[in-house]
């Protein structure tokens, strides 16, 4: 069946109150679109659990910085529609940024431990805009699951950690990482990336595989890994490393040792695209 389209906040509002009233179970697939494979597990994993399924796709202004792609960001709304349908997702929520933000709006939602590292110390601002827009997209379509994808871990741990500290109503669920067959991490704005840069773009996944490697040959000192993976990206063209960084997975601050399951976490300039990866490193 064809998803039902909502545009208006006060109509997705109202059908979520009903659906619950109904006794339905909302998972709930926050998105900015341009979908792909990632995206359509998280879809599945909603689906597992609930009885009805929304995915919003909506480009969330506050949350790219001035000089960021918001602009350029791609889009394909007929496309990600027909994906959708094909999972069989209830209801498409689509609001317009008036309707998200309207005139006299001034209320920010900031976690601020979690968010100085990492993207948050690359992008002032970027997780104040996240968790402002997951906190009214929670209250808007009033979700019992909201999936999230363990390839923004950091958004992740902001996510989780704003429900407890508000004591929200919602199960949040994280997803493992969705990659292509050469372990590149699937993402929308791969769509940015030339043949020569997609080619420069495994070094991401690439550096994963040889923290692995060496953290299970029992090397535990981080500068030192640190300086392999970084010289192993650099080595690809068009590469601009903005962080590599080993930290804590749960409080995501920096270790020097590696003496538990830690998080690699990257983020590297290709061409002009930013991407990001990570995975947890584990010891035995
Ligand atoms: P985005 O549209 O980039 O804001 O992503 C929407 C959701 O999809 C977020 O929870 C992301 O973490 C998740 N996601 C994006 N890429 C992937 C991927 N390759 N595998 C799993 N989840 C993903």
């Amino acid at each position: 069946m064809e998803p039902q389209i909502i545009k208006s906040v006060e109509t997705m509002q109202e059908t979520a109150a009903s659906l619950r009233q109904m006794g339905h179970t909302i998972g709930f697939v926050p998105t900015m679109g341009y979908l792909h494979q990632g995206h359509l597990r998280l879809v599945e994993v909603a689906k597992e659990n609930c009885s009805k399924v929304v995915v919003s796709i909506f480009v969330n202004p506050t949350q790219f910085g001035p000089k960021e792609d918001f602009n350029r960001y791609p889009r394909d709304p007929e496309g990600d529609i027909i994906k959708l349908k094909e999972k069989d997702v209830d209801i498409v929520f689509m609001p317009e940024a008036d309707d998200m933000y309207p005139e006299g709006f001034q209320t920010v939602i900031s976690v601020k431990e979690l968010t100085k590292g990492l993207c948050g110390a690359s992008r002032p601002g970027h997780f104040d805009g996240v968790a402002t827009v997951v906190c009214k997209l929670f209250n808007i379509v009033k979700p019992h699951i909201a999936v999230f994808g363990q390839k923004d871990y950091q958004q992740l741990t902001v996510i989780s950690r704003m429900v407890r500290d508000l004591n929200m109503d919602v199960e949040i669920v994280g997803v493992p990482t969705v990659r292509e067959s050469d372990g590149l991490a699937m993402s929308s704005r791969n769509s940015y990336l030339h043949p020569e840069e997609r080619e420069s773009a495994r070094s991401l996944y690439g550096a994963i595989l040889m923290a692995q490697r060496m953290v299970e040959k029992g090397e535990r000192d981080v500068s030192y890994i640190i300086k392999e993976l970084e010289g192993f990206i650099l080595s690809h063209r068009h590469t601009r490393i903005d962080y590599v960084k080993i930290v804590d997975p749960d409080d995501l601050e920096e270790l020097s040792e590696i003496k538990g399951d830690s998080l690699l976490a990257m983020a590297v300039y290709v061409g002009s695209t930013r991407l990001i990866d990570n995975s947890i490193l584990k010891i035995d």
